[in-house]
């Protein structure tokens, strides 16, 4: 079949709840990707910052098949013996205590919103079903009736009510406005460091360690959602360490986290947080599967023993810099952290997606996000002469 005849296929058999660009992809390896006619192309979105390894990394893969050679699944009625090494290895990266393993983001994200509401009940006390989570406007954390609960995007709500209640809207970077939220029966404020789905938005410098004084201040936990912008993708481990005394009580991980291949996630966090589950409070048939954990595991220490988190960084800085050198009349901001980096296409030069569409044509792979922002978030592990392949092909279709 054709690429014609795979994408008519694909709109008969599958719900029409995505618009990719027209582009059938075959093969990938490391940051390229190649189509069903052999074209070569760099994935500058790493599906959304799961692929922060690369395509089909070595060691990941090799992992994956030792593993799927001894076993696969054991569900957590048995102890297997790759999850706690797994576990160990999260814990060390992100500086905490406890892990609690999904599989999906969006299964992480639920797992924070109920270890909030328990920790509210049986610690900090608030009466029976009165707790609150305050949230930001413009956030994206997931996809299910309880997270588009707490979503400000009518898209996403239209037509899946009714809703969880228990949610309370806050501007994101207004720390003014989280003060004044706060009540005795707020349990937790969820946040992402940089919003990414709303366009690469950065709050103010100084947001989230004022946010984390007043949670201290007030008993209230910490969440930060670093499913997209954790594992290096901003020049950090997590990005909230972009900030001092920062922090959580609580760090949301995906994505990346399964070395693209396989969905792992996980919550993190400390005995006195995640310590509130009691055998039979909460669970999952694949959550912390040996396959997965091993993946994971070897996830993680290519992201550590190849620098990863400071090759973002270094070339995250030159590629945002060499950017805003790009004259274009079409730009109305560049901004970002290390790899995750967004360019704003003034509303006067029309929607990202046809930038996008002529990126893809030269052999580019972005995808714009929320209409005027195109999403440059390359796997981490590319190199300088590649940055500057970027920055050709953006001058390209900038200028
Ligand atoms: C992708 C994403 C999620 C949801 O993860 P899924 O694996 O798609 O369920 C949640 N939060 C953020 C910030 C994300 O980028």
């Amino acid at each position: 079949m054709n690429t014609h005849d795979i994408i008519q296929q694909t709109e008969t058999f599958s719900a029409n709840n995505y618009h990719p660009l027209p582009i059938v992809l075959a093969r990938g390896e490391g940051i390229w990707v190649w189509d069903v006619d052999g074209k070569k192309y760099m994935d500058c979105l790493s599906a959304y910052s799961a692929l922060n390894q690369g395509h089909r990394h070595p060691a990941i893969i090799k992992t994956l098949i030792d593993q799927a050679g001894k076993v696969t699944l054991t569900s957590r009625a048995f102890h297997n013996d790759q999850m706690g090494p797994m576990l160990k290895r999260l814990c060390e990266v992100s500086n905490m205590e406890m892990a609690l393993p999904m599989n999906t983001g969006a299964e992480a994200v639920e797992t924070a919103i109920k270890t909030a509401r328990k920790w509210g009940y049986k610690v900090k006390k608030v009466a029976e079903d009165k707790a609150e989570i305050i949230i930001c406007r413009d956030n994206f954390h997931g996809r299910t009736v309880t997270i588009v609960s707490c979503s400000t995007e009518h898209q996403y709500r239209d037509g899946f009510g009714p809703f969880t209640p228990g949610f309370k809207v806050v501007d994101f970077g207004d720390a003014a406005q989280l003060e004044k939220a706060i009540t005795p029966n707020t349990v937790a404020f969820l946040v992402e460091p940089i919003q990414g789905e709303a366009g690469i938005l950065m709050p103010s410098d100084g947001y989230l360690t004022h946010a984390r004084e007043l949670c201290t201040k007030n008993n209230v936990l910490l969440i930060v959602d670093e499913i997209q912008t954790g594992l290096g993708r901003t020049g950090k481990m997590f990005a909230y360490e972009h900030e001092k005394n920062a922090k959580p009580d609580m760090i949301v991980i995906g994505k990346a986290l399964g070395g693209g291949v396989y969905p792992v996630s996980a919550v993190v966090s400390s005995k006195a947080v995640l310590g509130v589950f009691n055998p039979g409070d909460h669970g999952s048939t694949f959550g912390g599967n040996p396959l997965g954990a091993a993946v994971a595991r070897t996830a993680l220490d290519v992201i550590v023993n190849e620098k990863l988190v400071e090759n973002s960084r270094e070339l995250g800085t030159y590629l945002l810099n060499e950017l805003k050198k790009i004259p274009s009349p079409h730009v109305q901001e560049i901004r970002g952290r290390g790899l995750f980096i967004g360019v704003e296409i003034k509303k006067s030069s029309g929607r990202a997606r046809p930038f996008c569409e002529k990126l893809m044509n030269e052999g580019m792979l972005a995808k714009e996000t929320h209409d005027q922002v195109i999403r440059l978030a390359p796997p981490l592990i590319i190199k300088k002469d590649e940055i500057d392949w970027i920055v050709s092909k953006m001058n390209k279709v900038l200028s």
